[in-house]
C-alpha cells in the first residue's frame, strides 16, 4: 500500500483535496441542491422506452455530434438560439472542464469571484489553470465597476461569474457581465445552473448572446430538471466555441443512453419543470421563516438560501445531522447553506431550526 505522496504525480496537484461534499444515507437531504423530487412516473415510462429501443444499437457508437439532443436543448432555450449555438456533456462539470481545456491551461488564467461554486477552482487546478480569487462587494453583489477593475489588474484569460451565485443565491445584473465582457478579450463564461430558479423579471445572460462570440452560458438538467443523476450539462455561445470544444472533447464523450434519456425528459421539459414553482415556494419560506428566526437569510434567486447569523455553524450542522437533516456547511464563518426540498422536507428543517434556536 502506498499514499498519494509517494506517487509521481503533477507537482501542482500536490497538497490538493478534491471535491468532497458528504454522501450520508439521511433523511432529509438538503446539502447539495438537488431537485428532491422525484420525476414524474409518465415521464420515468417514456424515457424507459427511449432507452430500450436505443439498446437495440449500443453496438454502434453514438452519434458524436448529438445532433436530435442540440436541437432539443435549443427548442427548450428558445430565443432563436438552433442546434449550432448548442454543445452539450455529462454534466455542466465536463462542459466547463472543456471550457479550460480549450481556453485555459498551464501559463493561462481564470477569474472568479468566491464564495462561489467550488468546482470553479477544482476544474481549473485539473487542468492547470491559474485561478485568481476576485474580492466581491457587500451583500456578495459585483458591480460592473468591481468585476472590471478586477479584470483590468489580472487580464485573466478567462472570467467565470456565477448567477444566480451559489453558495450565496444573489443574481449578477446583466450590467455586469456585459462591462466584464467589454473590457475583456478573453472568454467569459455564466454558470446559469440555477436558472430555471430565478425571479420572472431577472432576464438570462442568453439575452446578451448576440453579437458577443466570446460569451458562454452554461446550464444544465440536474437541477430544475430533477436529471442530476442522467449528468447532463449544456451551453449555448457562439457556433464557434462549440468548435474550439471539439478540439478537447473525447469522441462519442455523450453515450447514447444518455442523448436518448434527455431527449426523451426534454419531450416533456413542461411536466418537468413542474416542481419548479413549488421549489420557490418552499425557498422564500425558508428566506421569510429563517428571518424570524433571527438569522440572516440572502435574498436567493436559486433553489437554496445561504444564511448568516449562526454562532457556531458547524455545531448547527452537527445538531440537525443528530436530527437526520444535513445541510451544508461551506466554511464560510457563521453561515450555513440549505437546498429548498419538498413541503414535507422543508418543513422538518424549519422545525428544527426553530427549536434548536429556542434551546439555545
Ligand atoms: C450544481 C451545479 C452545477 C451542476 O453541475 P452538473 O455537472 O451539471 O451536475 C453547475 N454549476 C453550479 C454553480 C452548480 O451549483
Amino acid at each position: 500500500m502506498s499514499s498519494l505522496a509517494d506517487l509521481p504525480i503533477r507537482d501542482d496537484l500536490r497538497g490538493l483535496t478534491p471535491y468532497g461534499a458528504p454522501e450520508l444515507k439521511v433523511a432529509v437531504q438538503l446539502n447539495v441542491n438537488e431537485n428532491t423530487h422525484p420525476i414524474p412516473e409518465d415521464v420515468a415510462r417514456s424515457i424507459i422506452e427511449a432507452l430500450a429501443r436505443e439498446l437495440l444499437s449500443v453496438n454502434r457508437y453514438p452519434d458524436r455530434e448529438f445532433l436530435a439532443l442540440r436541437d432539443s436543448l435549443a427548442r427548450y432555450l428558445g430565443g432563436g438560439l438552433t442546434r449550432d449555438n448548442v454543445w452539450a456533456a455529462n454534466g455542466s462539470n465536463e462542459i466547463l472542464q472543456q471550457i479550460l481545456q480549450a481556453f485555459g491551461g498551464p501559463g493561462r488564467s481564470v477569474l472568479g469571484f468566491p464564495p462561489t461554486y467550488s468546482m470553479h477552482p477544482i476544474i481549473a487546478a485539473g487542468t492547470g489553470t491559474e485561478w485568481i480569487a476576485g474580492v466581491r462587494d457587500t451583500e456578495y453583489e459585483i458591480s460592473p465597476a468591481t468585476a472590471v477593475d478586477w479584470i483590468e489588474r489580472t487580464s485573466p484569460d478567462l472570467v467565470f461569474f456565477c448567477s444566480p451565485n451559489n453558495p450565496t443565491g444573489t443574481a449578477l445584473s446583466l450590467e455586469t457581465i456585459a462591462a466584464a465582457y467589454n473590457a475583456t478579450p478573453g472568454i467569459v463564461v455564466v454558470d446559469e445552473a440555477y436558472a430555471e430558479f430565478g425571479h420572472s423579471e431577472q432576464p438570462t445572460a442568453l439575452s446578451l448572446l448576440e453579437g458577443r462570440e466570446r460569451l458562454i452560458v452554461t446550464r444544465t438538467m440536474s437541477k430544475a430538471f430533477a436529471f442530476a443523476g442522467a449528468r447532463l450539462g449544456y451551453l449555448a455561445a457562439d457556433p464557434a466555441i462549440s468548435d474550439a470544444l471539439r478540439l478537447v472533447r473525447l469522441p462519442y464523450h455523450l453515450s447514447s443512453l444518455t442523448q436518448a434519456a434527455a431527449v426523451a425528459a426534454l419531450a416533456h421539459a413542461p411536466e418537468m419543470l413542474a416542481m419548479v414553482d413549488d421549489i420557490k415556494k418552499q425557498r422564500d419560506r425558508i428566506e421569510v421563516t429563517l428571518r424570524e428566526l433571527g438569522y440572516h437569510p440572502y435574498p436567493s434567486a436559486s433553489n437554496f438560501v445561504l444564511f448568516g447569523g449562526v454562532p457556531d455553524a458547524h455545531r448547527l450542522f452537527e445538531q440537525l445531522l443528530e436530527r437526520d437533516i444535513i445541510i451544508r456547511d461551506l466554511g464560510i464563518e457563521g453561515h450555513l447553506r440549505v437546498s429548498a426540498g419538498t413541503e414535507a422536507e422543508t418543513t422538518a428543517f424549519l422545525r428544527a431550526m426553530s427549536e434548536l434556536t429556542e434551546a439555545r
